[in-house]
């Protein structure tokens, strides 16, 4: 654990030190769980939604994009349940006055218990060497079958209170576990409360005129109000999808964990509408297809996992997350929710408009299911920068920090660097960037001794250095540096450009698909 905390404690400095992620109003001591990126992180952070963008709306000729707005008309919020039933759990510590989620102290927990697990598997791991069976080792090792029996069961009473409402049990539940408070290490709580999320705010000028608003706390409802002018104007049959990106606003109780959990951050979604009664394949299919995505970035199958929902929320008929194993634990990343007919058959009680499609092949009008999948781009890029990042010991005992993102991810794709800063190196190494440019993002750098450039390279995970030295003058080549190997091969400047574009274009990730 010691390990992890100090690994996320270097993620999220070395966020900062090389320009991905910056406390938002930082002179002003910053805004509690809100973040601003920096030149790095902006490109990291537009290829994640480029390679998701490409995967969704591209690669698939029934899926469209649309872009609505933040602000929505307040009916909206009633409609999709977001006024009456978007809350969290909250308990405060009487000693620290600390406010805290109930089901996230109950949740970590049961992490301090997985952790256990994960503990004595490694333990085993260690003992049978190659002949060790994970699976085999956890379904019948006795201490970790009651480990597991214990988080089962502690997470079932949860998800069963919290589904009855029964905000009384989830404090009984605290008190029986003995859980204290992180801060003050008090077991003395408050009662649990509901608290909505969502941010209020005014549309309109003068007082009396002005209209109660809330900033969206999910884009989703931005494309079922959207569904029949997408239908009708794209002549869209069913299945089909609309995707989104944008900002979501939600005014968080436990803002913690760097941008894990913000109060405003960007999602990235997508609905797709399918004839009822069709809902459980599509579920599995867009639980294949996401986790295939996720699994073509190259981060580690057992970094990722499904963790079905006990407690299934109000509009949903079957719902998982796809969890990722960030330095803190495994945590959701992105939701696959099969939400029935609950959004456009609300929007049409609530509005009066009939939303509602004809389908030619069964001959008969109905209200489209749907089946959603939603990720969070800060999850995302957290989990892509988290796994990157690696202190390497190399041979001579020197270290050297290292993002490995995948190279088609990368802020800059390769940087060009003249050996020295005379004799035309620099004029050959500009006249290479100016070749570059138009396909990918180049950097150019003179500055410092060729060994540091490389290690700044590394460090802002530039898959390619491509340097410059006097041979290059007389033969036309140049030396070409692999950020993970470290190896440098002489490359004949005629063969760069197509030695280096398929291996750092986003097609290279698609291709997986
Ligand atoms: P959690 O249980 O962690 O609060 P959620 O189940 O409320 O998340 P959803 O409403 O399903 O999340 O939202 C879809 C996705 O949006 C999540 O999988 C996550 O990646 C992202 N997301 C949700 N809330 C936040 C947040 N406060 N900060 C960053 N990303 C978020």
């Amino acid at each position: 654990m010691v390990q992890q905390a100090d690994q996320f404690k270097k993620v999220i400095s070395h966020a900062k030190e090389y320009g991905f992620v910056f406390p938002s109003s930082e002179i002003y001591d910053g805004l509690s769980a809100v973040y601003d990126y920096g030149q790095n992180g902006v490109a990291l952070k537009k290829n994640i939604r480029d390679y998701w963008w490409k995967a969704m709306v591209q690669l698939n000729e029934n899926i469209v994009g649309i872009d609505a707005a933040i602000f929505m008309h307040p009916t909206t919020w009633k409609a999709s349940g977001h006024v009456d039933a978007f809350n969290d759990p909250l308990i405060d510590n009487k000693v620290s006055k600390k406010r805290y989620r109930a089901d996230v102290l109950v949740e970590d927990h049961v992490a301090k218990i997985e952790a256990k697990i994960e503990k004595e598997v490694v333990k085993a791991a260690k003992r049978f060497g190659v002949d060790f069976d994970e699976a085999q080792f956890k379904s019948t090792n006795p201490r970790v079958i009651a480990y597991q029996e214990k988080a089962n069961t502690i997470l079932k009473r949860l998800g069963k209170s919290l589904e009855k409402e029964d905000l009384a049990d989830v404090k009984l539940l605290i008190e029986e576990l003995e859980i204290s408070c992180p801060e003050s290490g008090s077991r003395e709580w408050t009662d649990v409360k509901q608290f909505n999320l969502m941010f209020g705010t005014k549309l309109g000028a003068s007082a009396d005129t002005a209209m109660d608003l809330y900033l969206r706390p999910e884009t989703a409802q931005g494309i079922f109000v959207n569904f029949l002018n997408v239908q009708k104007t794209g002549r869209m049959k069913l299945p089909f999808g609309i995707a989104q990106t944008g900002k979501a606003f939600r005014n968080e109780i436990v803002a913690r964990q760097f941008i894990f959990r913000m109060r405003e951050f960007e999602q990235m979604e997508m609905q797709f509408f399918i004839p009822p009664g069709t809902q459980k394949q599509w579920y599995e299919h867009w639980k294949k297809t996401r986790l295939k995505w996720h699994l073509s970035l190259g981060m580690g199958e057992e970094n990722y996992r499904f963790h079905d929902h006990e407690k299934l929320a109000h509009y949903a008929d079957a719902a998982c997350d796809i969890e990722f194993k960030f330095p803190f634990g495994f945590k959701e990343l992105e939701g696959i929710h099969s939400r029935t007919d609950f959004d456009l058959g609300s929007h049409q009680t609530f509005s009066g408009k009939k939303l509602q499609y004809f389908d030619p092949e069964r001959n008969e009008n109905y209200t489209p299911y749907v089946l959603e999948t939603s990720i969070g781009l800060d999850r995302m890029f957290l989990a892509v920068l988290s796994h990157a990042l690696e202190e390497e010991t190399l041979e001579e005992g020197a270290t050297r920090t290292v993002l490995k993102l995948p190279a088609a991810l990368a802020p800059t794709k390769v940087a060009v660097l003249p050996l020295v800063k005379k004799d035309g190196l620099p004029e050959l190494a500009r006249s290479i960037v100016d070749d570059l440019k138009w396909k990918m993002a180049t950097a150019y750098d003179e500055k410092d001794a060729v060994g540091r450039r490389y290690r700044r390279q590394d460090a802002l995970g530039t898959p390619y250095c491509i340097t410059v030295d006097h041979q290059s003058l007389e033969d036309k080549t140049v030396t070409l540096r692999d950020r993970d190997s470290m190896t440098q091969e002489r490359i004949s400047l005629s063969d760069l450009q197509n030695t280096i574009t398929d291996k750092v274009a986003i097609e290279t990730l698609l291709k997986k698909l």
